[in-house]
């Protein structure tokens, strides 16, 4: 069976008449990276916001690993998170803010663990720095191993590389996706940008004002207009 599936997801929002989120099904294998990608306002974000459990469904079921979580809380659902907002701990070195996250393994590995995994995102030099210190871009990038670090079974990524220059935004996208590959790590990327989801996705789904109009190989997906 597929790690995740959705099935029949819909959400309304108080005061609107359209569905944000309408009838929305799809599944995601275990290893497998989805984009979802349409334009702003489409319900790429509050699907997200769905599955992270921030966000309740008027209607439908996710399961994970065939379980339904649907009404389950957030932090019950291993499921790791990178919004826009990447909220870091300001108070805390980066260090800490991924070790942080890593509660799981053992005290006296951590250390080394965080180290690998902000030396993977390129800031292994800025460690014992504060948030405060870096631009966004390398905010995001923290955020990101942070994430990775608490080993979840499904990530999550709202437009994970917005805020990184086009250089940067290229390199960090593939040496993710090689990351993610090698981890095993299910992926649902967020993303107006049809090129990003071409290139990091196995499979694209295409959202219109709130359905899944399109599912498939990026290949396939370029090809139709
Ligand atoms: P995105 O760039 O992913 O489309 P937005 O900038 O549209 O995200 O939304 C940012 C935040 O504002 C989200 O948390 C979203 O739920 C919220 N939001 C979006 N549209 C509305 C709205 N019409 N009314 C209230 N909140 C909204
Ligand atoms: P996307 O992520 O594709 O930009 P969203 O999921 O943010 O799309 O938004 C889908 C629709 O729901 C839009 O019409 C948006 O204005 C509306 N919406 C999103 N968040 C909220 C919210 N918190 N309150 C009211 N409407 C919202």
């Amino acid at each position: 069976p597929p790690l995740l599936q959705v099935k029949d997801l819909c959400k309304s929002y108080a005061q609107q008449t359209e569905w944000a989120v309408d009838h929305v099904s799809f599944s995601l294998g275990r290893g497998e990276i989805l984009a979802l990608l349409g334009p702003s306002g489409c319900g790429k974000t509050t699907t997200l916001r769905m599955l992270a459990g921030f966000e309740k469904p008027n209607q439908g079921q996710i399961l994970l690993k065939e379980q339904d979580i649907t009404e389950s809380p957030p932090q019950k659902r291993n499921i790791g998170i990178v919004f826009q907002d990447y909220a870091l701990f300001p108070h805390m070195t980066l260090l800490r803010n991924v070790t942080f996250a890593m509660r799981h393994i053992e005290k006296t590995q951590q250390v080394e663990k965080a180290l690998e995994w902000l030396q993977l995102v390129g800031l292994k030099d800025y460690a014992k720095r504060y948030p405060h210190e870096l631009s966004g871009g390398q905010q995001q990038r923290v955020a990101l191993a942070r994430t990775l670090a608490a080993e979840p079974e499904l990530v999550l990524l709202d437009e994970p590389f917005s805020n990184l220059d086009a250089a940067l935004r290229e390199s960090t996208r593939k040496e993710m996706r090689q990351l993610f590959k090698k981890a095993g790590t299910s992926v649902i990327l967020v993303t107006h940008d049809q090129a990003e989801a071409l290139t990091f996705a196995d499979r694209v789904g295409v959202m219109q004002q709130g359905q899944l109009v399109q599912l498939n190989t990026p290949q396939l997906v370029y090809q139709q207009p």
